[in-house]
């Protein structure tokens, strides 16, 4: 059977995941969620307390001695590192801004980016990440840039986090979520950018259910031709 790989990349809190686990689901795919990777290799370096933005290269040290891997129970993504599953360890606000601090540290994304090519030559997939249109996978079957207005995705994350009982506000996580996009758009290598052959999906405007059936309607007309 011809493997299929499809990429869907876009900026923070834009639904990906969500959106993604959905149409693996529907389609048959293994849903891979790239962001874990870069952050459980920022969780990595805050056990060892290594300072991320300002010892870089005690980090390309760390993280050259570092085992990711992940697996699939159930259908749901779980990672671990060093061999510890660590995916309910990984949602933290800091091992979030950790991770978009790693990110930007090319050492780190040649290795993460190994793994994410590995995983997709054997597998049908759906990768969600900033730069799989673009550098991981440049022969993606399909390719979906998914956004959203910066008001509208952080008020999706803030209602999340009021839901899940942690104090934070609007404005905070509004200037947080625009920190982590300027880190992605301007770093030097692999920013985040629509590929050329992308097509965009903006969901500012649209539910979850509206979203689901936009990004399963461009798969299914890909998928046909
Ligand atoms: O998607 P998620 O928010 O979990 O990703 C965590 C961080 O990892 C992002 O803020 C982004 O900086 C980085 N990332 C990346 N490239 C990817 C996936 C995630 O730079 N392919």
């Amino acid at each position: 059977m011809k493997i299929i790989n499809v990429a869907i990349d876009g900026p923070s809190g834009a639904g990906k995941s969500t959106l993604a686990r959905l149409a693996a689901k529907k389609f048959g795919f293994i849903y891979i969620d790239t962001g874990a990777m870069y952050r459980a290799s920022a969780l990595k370096m805050l056990n060892l307390k290594i300072d991320i933005k300002n010892d870089i290269p005690s980090v390309i040290k760390a993280i050259a001695d570092t085992k990711i891997e992940i697996s699939h129970i159930d259908g749901n993504q779980h990672i671990y590192l060093d061999g510890t599953d660590v995916t309910n360890l990984i949602r933290t606000p800091e091992v979030s801004i950790g991770a978009s601090n790693i990110a930007v540290i090319k050492e780190v994304r040649l290795k993460l980016v190994d793994l994410q090519r590995e995983i997709a030559k054997n597998h049908s997939c759906i990768m969600d990440g900033r730069d799989i249109g673009t550098y991981v996978l440049p022969d993606a079957d399909i390719k979906i840039f998914l956004t959203a207005s910066a008001e509208k995705r952080a008020k999706r994350r803030f209602d999340e986090l009021l839901e899940k009982g942690e104090n934070v506000t609007f404005d905070e996580v509004l200037c947080d979520m625009k920190k982590r996009d300027k880190n992605d758009e301007e770093r030097a290598f692999a920013p985040l950018k629509p590929a050329g052959d992308s097509i965009l999906a903006d969901t500012s405007e649209l539910n979850l259910a509206e979203s689901e059936r936009l990004i399963e309607n461009i798969i299914s007309e890909r998928l046909e031709k």
